[in-house]
């Protein structure tokens, strides 16, 4: 059964006007580069320019994934990786003053190291020119280890990587390319590679889920090491995509993310609102013990 077209009371939230940044989009464009941030209108633009962080999206903005909940554009990516782009948003970050630079990408399954290189260069280009903490917000780099670790040797300071949602759901969801297993596997490799690398992931909720799948989905991030996580309300871009089954009010997210903590993630972001990338900088500066 499908919830969409209920929107219930506590996702009515007035789009402020003034949420816009007309410097920002003047300099991205100067630039040529992508933001989720504005490309997605985030409504968590303001709070998030404010704490001096911006998502970036790189390695072009066509994907070889056909995720039934997202409305980037997929086909076949025109182009290979432009070798300026790690200058490009190095030069960004720095005219914004951005004190935690988000690095994403779409899926590019045409790239032998799924971009990896590319995620290695323009965290490199970032920290070189501006010192912020970096994030990297990753596809899963054509289930390639060696891939994997070379973005790792670029040492961002957080390495995030969404489960999207519970193994149950995982094709219908992420598509047939996707794999619960590599997904976890990856947080492991991760830290084994470098400890000193804070990970992080997040879910959609709504998607059709159980509590007790969900709960076991969490526990098992726990156990390949996850430090960070964030959970939202799966919202339908349009109409062609996966139906929401259920929206979660705010109190329910409370309760599961208070579930959470007591699994020992070190910090929980969870509400309706909440993205991948939402108070990044706060969570990246958390202490983690794991
Ligand atoms: Fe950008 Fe992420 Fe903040 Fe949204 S939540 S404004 S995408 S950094
Ligand atoms: Fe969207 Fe990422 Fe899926 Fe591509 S792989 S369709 S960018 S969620």
């Amino acid at each position: 059964v499908s919830a969409t077209g209920r929107l219930p009371r506590w996702l009515k939230r007035p789009i402020p006007k003034s949420n816009s940044n007309h410097l920002t989009d003047q300099l991205m464009e100067e630039l040529n580069l992508e933001t989720v941030c504005e490309n997605a209108k985030c409504p968590n633009r303001m709070e998030c320019y404010s704490q001096q962080t911006a998502t970036f999206m790189i390695l072009g903005n066509v994907c070889t994934r056909p995720c039934g909940f997202c409305a980037v554009h997929r086909g076949r990516p025109p182009e290979a990786p432009a070798v300026d782009e790690p200058t490009r948003i190095a030069q960004a970050a720095l005219k914004l003053g951005l004190k935690h630079v988000v690095i994403t990408s779409v899926t590019r399954d045409d790239l032998p190291d799924g971009g990896a290189d590319h995620f290695y260069q323009c965290v490199v280009a970032v920290r070189e020119a501006t010192g912020a903490t970096t994030e990297v917000l990753t596809p899963d780099f054509v289930h390639c280890k060696d891939a994997l670790e070379r973005v790792i040797e670029a040492r961002p300071d957080v390495f995030n990587h969404n489960m999207e949602t519970v193994p149950r759901l995982y094709r219908r969801v992420r598509g047939p390319k996707s794999d619960y297993a590599w997904t976890l596997q990856m947080m492991r490799e991760v830290k084994r590679y470098d400890s000193s690398v804070k990970t992080k992931s997040g879910l959609m909720l709504g998607l059709g889920e159980e509590r007790g799948e969900l709960l076991d989905a969490l526990a098992d991030l726990r156990e390949y090491g996850v430090d960070f996580l964030t959970l939202g309300q799966y919202l339908q871009p349009g109409e062609k995509y996966l139906p929401v089954v259920r929206y979660v009010p705010p109190e329910e997210f409370d309760e599961i993310a208070d579930l959470a903590r007591a699994m020992g993630f070190a910090k929980v972001a969870a509400g309706p609102f909440v993205r991948s990338s939402y108070h990044a900088r706060d969570m990246a500066e958390t202490d983690v013990t794991s």
